[in-house]
C-alpha cells in the first residue's frame, strides 16, 4: 500500500513538470473527483512523457475544461491566441489545446455497444465503470489529483503487473469484437511502447480478425486509426505491427506492407513541407502488385482512400504516387543524362520518386536509385532565370512554343551545357529547335 502511495506521489511530481501540469494540480487541489487516467497515467508511471494529459471528472467535462482555460490564460497569451476548448458532447469530452500542451477532459462514464463495431453509447458512470470501459489494463489506471485521496492509485486487476511486464491485456474476452478499433490500438501500443499482448489477448485478437470483426467497423473509423498509426514516432514500426497482427491483410486485398522498402523510401524523401511522409507510406502500402489495368486500379484505390476519409489532395497524391513509383523506377534505368531524369520525374510527386528510389534499390538497380535520389536532393531545384515573358519580349509567338523553348533551355542547363547567367539561357531558348 505504501509503495502505491509513493508511486502516486512520484507521478504527481512528474506531472508538475509537464506543460499544464501545475495548473491542473492547482485546479484539482480541493476536489475529490479529478483523476489522471489512461495513457497519461500509464506513461508517467513508465517514466515517459505522455502525449497529452487525460483527465476524468464528475460533472461536465466542458465545465472543467473552461476552468482550465481560465487558469491557463498566461500560456494561451504566450501563444497569442485565446485558448480553445474543443468539446465532443456525445462522448462527454473536451480537449484543451495550446502550442505546448494538450489536456483531454472526460466525464466519468460507462459505455455500452448497441452492436459489435458500433460507436459506444455513453452514460455517466462510477469510477470503477470508467476504468472497466477501457481497452487494455495498462490504460485502466487512475491517480487522484486532489482532495483527501490525492496521489492515490486505482487500477483494474493485473494493471500494475502488466505495466511492469510490458504486457497488453484486454479487460474482457469480447473486447475486440465490441470495438475492433482496439486491434489497431493494440498494434500502435506494441510498436510504440514495445509491449506485447499476453497469450490470451493475442488469441482473442487473432480470433476477432479471423471472424471478420474489422468488417463491422466503418471505414472512416479505420481510416482515423490508420492515420494515428502514420502519426506514430515510428510509423513503419506501427504498420509492421498492424501487418503482423493480420490487420492490414484483413482491411483490403490491395494493402501490403514491405517494411524495408517503406523505410528506404522514407529515408529518400527530402525533409520539408513539400514532402508528405503520410502519403508516401500510404502509397507504399498500395503499390500495384504486378501488371495491372491502371484505370481500374486507380478507381479501386480512390474508393478505398475515400472510404478511409483521406482528404482529396492527399488521396490524389497517394494514388499517383502508388501508380507512378514503379514506372519512374523502370524508366530511370534508361536515363543517361540529367535532362532525361527530369523528363522521367518532374511530373511525379516527390513521394513517387522516393518510392522509386527504394524500389530500384530493392531490385538491385542502384544506378536508377541514385538518379532518383539525385533528383530529390539536387536536380529538382534547378530553375531557369528566364521566363516566358523574356521569350515573348525576344519575339517568340505566344502559345505552346514558349513552353517548348523554356523546356529546351532547362534541359541544356540541367545537362551542364550552359554558361552562367540569363544570356546563356536566353540564347539556348532561342536556338533552332
Ligand atoms: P496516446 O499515448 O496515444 O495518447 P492514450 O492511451 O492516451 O494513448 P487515447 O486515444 O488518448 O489513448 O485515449 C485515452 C484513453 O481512453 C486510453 O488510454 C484508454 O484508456 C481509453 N480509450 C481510448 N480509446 C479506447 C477504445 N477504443 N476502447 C476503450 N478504451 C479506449
Amino acid at each position: 500500500m505504501g509503495e502505491m502511495r509513493d508511486r502516486g506521489a512520484a507521478l504527481l511530481g512528474r506531472l508538475r513538470e509537464l506543460p499544464g501540469g501545475p495548473e491542473l494540480l492547482d485546479l484539482a487541489a480541493e476536489r475529490d473527483d479529478v483523476e489522471l487516467v489512461g495513457g497519461a497515467a500509464r506513461d508517467l508511471l513508465l517514466g515517459r512523457d505522455p502525449r497529452e494529459l487525460d483527465v476524468v471528472v464528475d460533472g461536465t467535462a466542458q465545465a472543467f475544461a473552461d476552468l482550465l482555460v481560465c487558469t491557463l490564460d498566461d500560456r494561451f497569451a504566450e501563444d497569442g491566441v485565446r485558448g480553445g476548448v474543443q468539446a465532443h458532447e456525445r462522448f462527454g469530452t473536451a480537449a484543451v489545446r495550446w502550442s505546448a500542451g494538450r489536456i483531454d477532459v472526460a466525464t466519468r462514464r460507462a459505455e455500452s455497444y448497441a452492436f459489435p463495431g458500433a460507436l459506444p453509447d455513453v452514460r455517466a458512470g462510477t469510477p470503477e465503470q470508467d476504468l472497466r470501459r477501457r481497452d487494455f489494463t495498462v490504460n485502466a489506471i487512475a491517480v487522484s489529483l486532489g482532495g483527501a485521496r490525492r496521489g492515490e492509485l486505482r487500477a483494474v486487476a493485473h494493471a500494475l503487473d502488466d505495466l511492469a511486464a510490458s504486457r497488453l491485456r484486454v479487460l474482457r474476452d469480447d473486447s475486440f469484437a465490441e470495438d475492433p478499433t482496439r486491434l489497431l490500438r493494440l498494434a500502435r501500443y506494441r510498436a510504440r511502447l514495445r509491449f506485447e499482448p499476453d497469450a490470451h489477448t493475442a488469441r482473442l485478437a487473432a480470433e476477432a480478425i479471423a471472424a471478420g470483426a474489422l468488417a463491422t467497423v466503418s471505414h472512416a473509423r479505420i481510416g482515423a486509426e490508420l492515420r494515428l498509426a502514420l502519426a506514430e514516432p515510428d510509423p513503419v514500426g506501427a504498420l509492421e505491427s498492424l501487418a503482423q497482427l493480420g490487420v492490414l491483410a484483413a482491411l483490403h486485398e490491395a494493402i501490403e506492407l514491405d517494411a524495408p522498402l517503406a523505410r528506404a523510401a522514407l529515408d529518400a524523401l527530402p525533409p520539408g513541407a513539400d514532402a508528405w511522409p503520410d502519403v508516401l507510406l500510404l502509397a507504399s502500402l498500395l503499390l500495384p502488385a504486378h501488371s495491372y489495368d491502371t484505370t481500374a486500379y486507380e478507381t479501386r484505390l480512390r474508393a478505398l482512400l475515400d472510404g478511409f476519409e483521406i482528404p482529396a489532395a492527399e488521396r490524389e497524391r497517394t494514388v499517383h504516387s502508388a501508380i507512378l513509383a514503379p514506372r519512374v523506377a523502370e524508366r530511370l534505368q534508361h536515363a543517361q543524362t540529367s535532362s532525361q531524369v527530369y523528363e522521367t520525374t518532374h511530373d511525379a510527386p516527390l513521394e513517387a520518386v522516393a518510392l522509386a528510389a527504394a524500389l530500384a534499390d530493392a531490385e538491385g538497380r542502384g544506378d536508377a536509385a541514385d538518379l532518383a535520389r539525385r533528383w530529390l536532393c539536387e536536380l529538382r531545384h534547378v530553375r531557369l532565370a528566364i521566363n516566358g515573358d523574356d521569350l515573348l519580349a525576344a519575339g517568340v509567338a505566344a502559345g505552346p512554343e514558349v513552353g517548348r523553348r523554356l523546356a529546351h533551355a532547362l534541359a541544356r542547363k540541367l545537362d551542364g551545357e550552359l554558361g552562367q547567367g540569363r544570356e546563356a539561357e536566353l540564347s539556348a531558348a532561342l536556338e533552332d529547335l
